[in-house]
């Protein structure tokens, strides 16, 4: 600060009149004090009270040094220059402690004044300025960078024409680039990837045109040019004529994770192919045997090999059950659409459920919507979305409850909703319902039959059909399932297998 000049010439002014000191400190906002040679206050103005808490007289009599942090005491410098050692003007930043035991940070002026007797510097004029949220402000910017500098993710920023302006320390663990390397280029050399021109122009129209933030994985090539996997989060931050300003972009390396998470898939389609066919002869073997075509069975050998051939069944399920899953998530899954009337499909369901639906006296309640177009929708696909919710609705509820069935067309868009009188689903649980292998606390003991890769299934499905699955439930009144198709119906899409009902 080098205002110290004509502050001088005010001091003076002030020097001789004692009373205009007094007026200024009465409206100044920043607090004004008069130190003697031993550094007391003589006189504090007003401001005191609001920035410290303290009325001016209780500071006067004190000496400064007691206000101070002992921290930002410690420094030579600040008794040295309070001693008039160095004369002059001076300033200081230090932590001020206030009335209640806090401390706020302040900024001061420092002037010596002559004493009018003596003619020499033996007061100190000091002005306080309180500079505690500046300060806050500062800390958090510094606390922020330091969290992005350490991330493990790789942080970048790149300004409104995509050349990036920084890059963290995390850049070199993951790109291979240095940070330097990349600052100034075009964010292509990043965020652009393996990517094709169609995904590329579809990122920066959700981000430059529609201004929204983009997710997605990106295939990269490191500076060495071997390939990784970024799963990155671009967000554009826009200015107040709502142009963005700049990009920020979070990329985690997820290579790992998607090798990993491959093998796993590629595991579970491997043994349960590998499973099925023993299971399958051990099906036909029994059906032979209780056929009688090699001779007849007892009462007691016809009921074991019911019982086995039961768990068999069970087996098979599970296998089929796994094998889709491995096929939904290897993306493999072939989309076939033909027009289908949704009714028609619920009953060919409903005819394969009749005998759980008699066996538990459920009363089952139809309904569609009188003005059911057909839709283009794979069949296969749908129909295994309602034999698995309604045999869910069958299965969670007790003997004698009620499944209701309604279908119904919002002009846009074909509702199917399942509901039941059953067991529910804990509110605790709703988070996990469409996880794999989840199953519900309550029902794992009442109902020990079950996967938990129904509704996982259903859900990828009718994501694949461009739908939406959603539900309500309550413990002990019952659950609702919905899920929407488009009155459109989907595109086909190619692909290796279909799934097995
Ligand atoms: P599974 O029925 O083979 O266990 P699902 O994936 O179809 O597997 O369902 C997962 C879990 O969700 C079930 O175990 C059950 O806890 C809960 N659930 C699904 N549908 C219902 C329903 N209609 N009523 C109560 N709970 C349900």
């Amino acid at each position: 600060m080098d205002a110290a000049p004509q502050t001088e010439a005010v001091v003076n002014v002030l020097n001789d009149n004692p009373a205009l000191l007094k007026l200024i400190g009465n409206y100044y906002r920043d607090f004004i004090g008069i130190l003697d040679k031993d550094n007391n206050f003589i006189y504090a103005s007003p401001a005191s009270h609001t920035l410290f808490g303290y009325k001016p007289d209780e500071l006067i009599g004190h000496k400064i040094f007691e206000y101070f942090h002992k921290d930002d005491l410690n420094e030579l410098k600040v008794t040295k220059e309070f001693q008039r050692a160095v004369p002059g003007y001076f300033t200081l930043s230090y932590r001020f402690l206030r009335l209640d035991g806090g401390y706020s940070w302040v900024e001061s002026e420092n002037f010596p004044i002559k004493d009018p007797v003596l003619g020499t510097g033996q007061f100190i004029l000091t002005l306080i300025k309180d500079i505690t949220d500046r300060k806050s402000s500062e800390e958090m910017v510094k606390k922020f960078v330091q969290a992005v500098e350490t991330a493990s993710d790789f942080i970048v920023m790149a300004n409104g024409d995509r050349i990036v302006m920084y890059a963290n320390p995390a850049t070199k663990a993951i790109t291979g680039f240095e940070p330097p390397e990349i600052i100034g280029k075009d964010v292509s050399t990043l965020w652009s990837g393996e990517m094709d021109e169609k995904f590329k122009e579809e990122m920066w129209n959700t981000l430059g045109v529609k201004k929204k933030p983009f997710r997605g994985e990106i295939i990269n090539t490191k500076k060495d040019g071997s390939k990784y996997v970024l799963e990155t989060q671009i967000s554009p931050i826009l200015d107040e004529k709502d142009d963005v300003s700049f990009y920020v972009g979070i990329s985690r390396d997820i290579t790992k994770a998607k090798e990993v998470d491959r093998m796993k898939t590629e595991f579970i389609s491997l043994a349960s192919h590998q499973l099925r066919t023993p299971l399958t002869a051990m099906k036909w073997y029994m059906e032979m045997l209780l056929d009688g075509d090699v001779g007849d069975l007892s009462q007691e050998q016809r009921e074991y090999i019911v019982s086995i051939n039961q768990s068999n069944e069970r087996m098979i399920e599970l296998v089929n059950a796994l094998l889709n899953v491995s096929r939904i998530e290897s993306g493999r899954i072939m989309v076939d659409p033909i027009p289908t009337h949704l009714g028609d499909l619920v009953q060919t369901v409903l005819d394969e459920l009749q005998v759980k639906i008699k066996e538990k006296e459920i009363n089952m309640v139809v309904s569609i919507n009188g003005h059911l177009p057909k839709i283009n929708i794979d069949p296969k696909l749908i129909r295994n979305v309602y034999l698995n919710l309604l045999s869910n609705a069958i299965k969670y509820t007790p003997r004698g409850g009620e499944v209701d069935i309604f279908i119904s067309n919002n002009g846009k868009e074909v509702i199917s909703q399942i509901s039941d009188s059953g067991y529910g689903i804990p509110k605790s649980e709703f988070h996990r319902v469409f996880e794999k292998f989840y199953r519900g606390e309550n029902v794992a003991k009442v109902e020990t039959d079950g996967t938990g890769l129904g509704l996982y299934l259903v859900k990828a499905i009718i994501e694949s059909s461009n739908g939406k699955i959603w539900f309500d439930s309550e413990e002990g009144k019952g659950t609702t399932f919905w899920f929407s198709l488009d009155l459109k119906g989907v595109k086909a899409k190619a692909g290796e297998v279909t799934i097995t009902p």
